[in-house]
Parts: structure tokens; sequence; C-alpha cells
């Protein structure tokens, strides 16, 4: 069987170095908040390019904390996109704030169109998700979010690395939220997850709100939280960062080698736009009658995953929003023909030729 995902390749491909890491973390007796965060907060916010880097437990810790910093609560509305993982809206809700979803353009990606007629005067912040690894469209988010006064977030989970017009995701907004989960294009041996911006205020209050709200211990000055990134996460990212370069060119041979070879005109493959790039943290291609290829290419020996078969607005965690069926008709047709194929570090040629094989070959 071909998987979706082989996280053990990408241990063994830097195993030495991720081994000598983890007994030096072990070795040395301090396993939070120690020299490792220190090191990785410093590596990971020049890789961005942001002035600093909160490290944190995870993904969804992350946004819940931008929402809180930006001091989104209840009565604001938070613009997303439709089409996302659910841990983004999660974030919004978890503060009290409401979702306000807005259907995605063909590259996965907030449709910046259609921003404005959402906004209403209730409207605090816009999150935008760069899905699948490709950048949102930023020029036309950033000048909406300038004009209306609106907070701007980007959920970076899926796209370490990417750029739109030379500039790097994570950078354009107020705060940009990282996941750090195993699967991710820089991903740690357990859960894990950072925030960076170029705000000192902000990346304070970041620092202050994981760990119990203090700054100087015992001296607790808010309620927070207890949402670290630990000594042996943080020093196994640090290997893994320094390879993320390479790890990210990888990946876009492989892109690169299915949009050359899959001709099926049944299946529609993924686009990315002009002036910008994809560090192709999921190659997602459509196909109408989505389940039966995700069948046959089960029956091939071919694994795929559908990213995400239930929209945020329709899943039944926010049935209490009262969205219903048809509300969001692109993102839920997207829903419905989505279908990730395997693409991971470590995917063998002969295995990409196998796939691209198979789906030439579905009719
Ligand atoms: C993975 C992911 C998250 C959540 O990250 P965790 O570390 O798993 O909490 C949030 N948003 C998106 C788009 C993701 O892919």
């Amino acid at each position: 069987m071909i998987q979706t995902n082989r996280l053990d390749k990408g241990y063994f491909a830097y195993q030495q170095e991720f081994e000598d890491k983890a007994l030096e973390v072990l070795r040395s007796g301090w396993y939070v908040m120690g020299k490792e965060l220190a090191a990785f907060e410093e590596e990971f916010a020049a890789f961005v390019g942001s002035k600093y880097c909160v490290g944190l437990g995870n993904g969804l810790d992350a946004l819940k904390l931008a929402f809180r910093v930006l001091g989104i609560g209840p009565g604001d509305e938070v613009i997303v996109q439709a089409n996302t993982y659910i841990a983004s809206v999660m974030g919004v809700t978890m503060n009290g704030g409401t979702p306000v979803f807005v259907e995605p353009d063909e590259y996965f990606g907030i449709d910046a169109d259609r921003i404005e007629a959402a906004i209403t005067d209730r409207t605090k912040a816009v999150l935008v998700v760069h899905l699948y690894g490709q950048a949102c469209r930023m020029d036309k988010v950033t000048e909406i979010c300038k004009k209306y006064d609106l907070k701007l977030v980007e959920d970076c989970a899926q796209c370490h690395g990417s750029d739109f017009d030379g500039k790097r995701t994570g950078t354009f907004g107020d705060v940009a939220c990282f996941s750090f989960y195993p699967t991710k294009n820089l991903g740690a041996f357990g859960d894990g997850g950072a925030v960076t911006t170029d705000d000192p205020e902000l990346a304070k209050q970041f620092r202050i709100l994981r760990n119990y709200g203090s700054e100087k211990r015992y001296y607790n000055m808010v309620v927070g939280e207890n949402t670290r990134l630990d000594e042996l996460q943080a020093g196994l990212l640090r290997v893994r960062l320094s390879h993320l370069d390479e790890l990210n060119e990888e990946r876009c041979r492989i892109a690169e080698k299915y949009t050359k070879g899959i001709k099926n005109p049944k299946i529609q493959l993924p686009e990315v736009r002009e002036n910008t790039t994809s560090v192709w943290h999921q190659y997602v291609i459509r196909c109408e009658e989505r389940d039966r290829l995700a069948e046959y290419l089960k029956e091939k020996e071919i694994a795929t995953i559908i990213h995400y078969p239930i929209p945020p607005h329709l899943s039944q965690a926010y049935g209490y929003l009262g969205y219903k069926e048809g509300d969001f008709p692109i993102t839920e047709k997207m829903a419905a023909e989505v279908l990730s194929i395997p693409i991971y570090n470590g995917l063998t040629e002969e295995d990409q030729e196998t796939v691209i094989k198979a789906l030439n070959e579905y009719e």
C-alpha cells in the first residue's frame, strides 16, 4: 500500500542528527523553557522573517491565544474562509467570538473579492488560512484590513515557507499561527506550535499567557494557560528546520511530477496563482465522482485522504450557529470533490509513478 504519509521516513532521513539532539536534551537535565526553545524561537522567527516567535503547545492554542491577545470576545465577528480545518474556527469561538464564513477561490484560499460583503460593524478581524501550502491573495486581503481597520491573523499550520509576491506567509498579519503537528511541513515528534509577530507588546503577552499568566515565577498577572513548547520538541524542530528548505523543495518536485504526469479529463489538478508559491503540504485533486475514485485507488493499493469531508459550518460542533446545507455552495462542492493523494518527504519516484499511472488509467 502506498500510504498518504510515512512519518518514519522523515525521521530516518536525519536519524543521526535527531538522535544526537534528543540525547543532548535528555542528558541536559532541563526539559521545559530552556535554551533549545530560545534558540528555536530565534531561528524560526528568522525563517519566517518576523521579529518575534513564541513557542506554544500546539496550533490550536496558537490560534486561541492570537484572538485572545487581539481582544476578540463575545459580540465580535471574525471573517474566515468556510473551507478550512475546524481548528481555525475553534480559535475564534473558544474566545466567544463569532465566525463569519466566506467562500474560497479556486486556489482553496479565502476569496478576497467576497470579504467586503461580509464586513459588519461588529467585524474585528480576518483570519486567512494558507490551505494545503499555498498563500492566500494577500495584497487584496491586507488592503481590505487596512481600509476597514481590521486585525489580520494568518493560520500558517500548512504553509511553513510559502510566499505571496516574494513575501513570506506569516509576515502579513498582526499574528501568524503555526502548528508543528508531526504531519506538517515542519513537524515535531509530538505536539507543538508557535506564533510569530512583529509587535513586541503582543509577543510579551503570548509569553505571559503560555505560562500561567506570569512573567516572573509565582507572580501571576492574568489567568493564563499552560501551553509551552518543550525542550525536546524545540531541539528536534531545530534539526528539522535546518533542512526545511530542502524538504519543501522535495515536496515541490513531487507536485511538479504529478502536475506534469496526471492527464485525465475526469480529474482536476491543483493550480498555483501567479506570484505565489506553495510548499505543497497536500496535493489536492478534484473529481466529481470522488468517492468512486478513492475506492478505485484503494483497490490499486494507493491510500488517499479527504481534507476535509465536512466544512465547519455543517459540523455538529457548530450546529448552534444555525447554518444549513446550501449556505456555502462552493465550499460544500469542494468538500464533496477534494481528494489528497500521497505526498510526503521520502515518497519514492516509483511510488509517484504508480500514483500517476493509476490516475491516468481511471475511467
Ligand atoms: C493542523 C492545523 C491546525 C491545528 O494545529 P494543531 O497543532 O493540530 O492544534 C490549525 N489549522 C490548520 C489549517 C491546520 O492544518
